[in-house]
């Protein structure tokens, strides 16, 4: 298996019937960057930069955050590079950050939250973001948007950085913002919010979490829903085609992007990029080449007006029947 996708590395992921999808990894820590030349990925479509806030003894300060994302940049040698801002609280703890404890910390004081109230770590990390990508090209990601307003007031706070930056000299070649899409009520906030982004990313697992109001850690539940439930590829599609409709990239960067059935799934659907873990894209790339994706789609879409479970396992006789 390891040398058919090493023979697999420079080979786009097309479909049998034309459609290229872009295969992209998550990264958060040096170590993740050399996956980047292995797998032949085309970037890093979720950088997580709470990893390195999370490995050190304090808060980092701009320059040496901006020593890291510089060694990024140079590592992805021009490919994309998408740095989602702090996403810390919840699972992810900084050891000297002490908060007040919380009963719900998955739907507490975290992320953008955070960082919208402590404007400075915000201000510090996007200026940091900024001098790294100087002539080059910057993308720059919200986690856990809940309202459009939390993007404008994340983007004013960029607007002012940019804006100083270029005084001092900082000036990135291009700039692309997006959004994650991990809170459901953001669904209904699509049409305020696509005009605002350049990209949308779907963090399914946070996403799935609040969905099904199933604690995305709990193991006694992990089996208990299914991301490929017809309520949760329902919401999915709603997102897929509002993006492709406002001709605003939709990528998916959460768990279930990296596994075949499910990859393949969500290209049907009409997804354009992935992002995964590195041991994912391999499999994914072999099951994306041998699909369909016209008649899965046709099958999904079928299959989504009645209810089970989950079509998991109509899908993977369906995949099996058609050579996927
Ligand atoms: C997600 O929620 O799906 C996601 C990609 O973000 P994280 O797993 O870092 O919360
Ligand atoms: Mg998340």
């Amino acid at each position: 298996k390891q040398a058919e996708y090493a023979q697999l590395r420079d080979v786009p992921a097309v479909s049998l019937d034309g459609t290229e999808v872009s295969l992209m990894l998550n990264a958060g820590l040096m170590i993740d960057l050399p996956h980047l030349d292995e797998t032949g990925a085309s970037g890093i479509g979720l950088y997580r930069t709470e990893l390195p806030f999370m490995a050190r003894p304090s808060l980092p300060d701009v320059s040496s955050q901006r020593a890291l994302y510089s060694k990024i940049l140079d590592q992805a040698n021009g490919r994309p590079v998408v740095f989602r801002t702090l996403d810390v609280g919840s699972d992810k703890v900084l050891p000297y950050w002490h908060g007040t404890p919380e009963d719900n910390p998955a739907m507490g004081w975290r992320s953008i939250r955070i960082t919208l109230d402590r404007p400075a770590i915000l201000r510090e990390q996007l200026r940091a973001l900024i001098q790294a990508a100087s002539g080059r090209e910057l993308r720059v990601m919200f986690p856990m948007v809940a309202e459009v307003d939390e993007l404008l007031q994340s983007k004013k706070i960029l607007k002012m950085e940019l804006e100083e930056q270029a005084g001092a000299g900082f000036i990135p070649q291009s700039l692309k913002v997006g959004t994650m899409l991990e809170v459901p009520a953001l669904v209904w906030q699509l049409k305020a919010l696509l005009p605002e982004i350049d990209f949308l990313s779907v963090g399914s697992n946070d996403l799935m979490q609040f969905l099904f109001a199933c604690d995305r850690g709990n193991p006694r539940m992990s089996e208990r829903y299914d991301v490929l439930s017809p309520a949760a590829l329902s919401v999915l599609k709603q997102i897929i085609d509002a993006c492709n409709e406002a001709g605003v990239s939709c990528s998916v960067c959460g768990e279930m992007a990296g596994r075949p059935l499910e990859a393949v799934t969500l290209a049907a659907l009409g997804v354009k990029t992935l992002s995964m873990s590195a041991s994912g894209l391999g499999p994914v790339k072999v099951a994306l080449r041998s699909a369909d994706l016209g008649r899965v789609r046709d099958y999904v879409t079928q299959q989504l007006q009645t209810a089970p479970h989950s079509l998991r396992s109509r899908l993977r006789n369906y995949a099996v029947d058609m050579g996927i």
